[in-house]
């Protein structure tokens, strides 16, 4: 890796993953030159608590097999071990650790992530940590310059990337698997297979 590594870090809740966020990920490691890209599951996400999410260790296995046969790709561990409410900037801080002060972060997320992390309170001080690389993502406005005013902490640290457009969605994928409808091609086949095996998602979506 070279002196001054430069590594993309994709959070999600990943419940499941599927091809939007493989897209992604790759788009942003070629068009910002990234030396890999860290999946990075989340612990027990704050903002998703009125639904029922899978454990978090279905959500990491399912990010290891969709991510497996990529070099650049790997799964990180950090978010799902650290007990309590996950915080990104507390994994930001844990990163520059892990890679030293000369690194270079990118936080990968759909232009609708990023809208949440701007009302963040931290927002600031998340901007000090690392670059956000804002995807658009079809049915969200990628318009980053109408966000609101925190933007003005965080905007030299904000770069805007186009993905091709897929409509894919966890929550789309989570009703068509209880509805029995199909979700082949909207996710790797091995990933499609374990949700099978281990009877993921087939209650009603609430
Ligand atoms: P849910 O429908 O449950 O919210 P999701 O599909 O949005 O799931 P998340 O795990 O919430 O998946 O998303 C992780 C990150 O991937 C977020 O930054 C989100 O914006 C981004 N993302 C999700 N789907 C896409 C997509 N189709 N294209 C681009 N980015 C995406
Ligand atoms: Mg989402």
């Amino acid at each position: 890796m070279r002196k001054t590594p430069r590594i993309g870090i994709m959070g999600g809740t990943f419940d499941p993953v599927h091809f939007g966020h493989l897209v992604t990920a790759e788009e942003a490691l070629v068009q910002f030159n990234l030396d890999k890209v860290v999946f990075m599951p989340t612990g027990r996400p704050v903002r998703k608590t009125h639904r029922h999410v899978s454990s978090a260790e279905d959500r990491y296995l399912m990010t290891v097999i969709a991510t497996a046969s990529n070099p650049d790709f790997e799964v990180s561990r950090l978010e799902i071990d650290r007990p309590g409410d996950t915080y990104t900037v507390d994994t930001m801080l844990q990163l520059r650790e892990i890679y030293g002060p000369r690194s270079e972060l990118f936080f990968i997320s759909g232009a609708d992530a990023v809208r949440e992390i701007l009302t963040w309170k931290d927002a600031g001080r998340f901007a000090e940590l690392c670059t956000f690389i804002a995807a658009t993502r079809p049915g969200f406005d990628a318009d980053l310059d109408s966000l609101e005013p925190v933007q003005g902490a965080v905007a030299p640290h904000l770069e805007a990337m186009e993905v091709p457009a897929l409509a894919i969605s966890s929550s789309d994928i989570r009703s068509r698997v209880s509805g029995r409808r199909p979700v082949r091609y909207l996710l790797p086949e091995a990933v499609a297979a374990y949700i099978e095996k281990n009877g993921l998602y087939r209650e009603p979506v609430v």
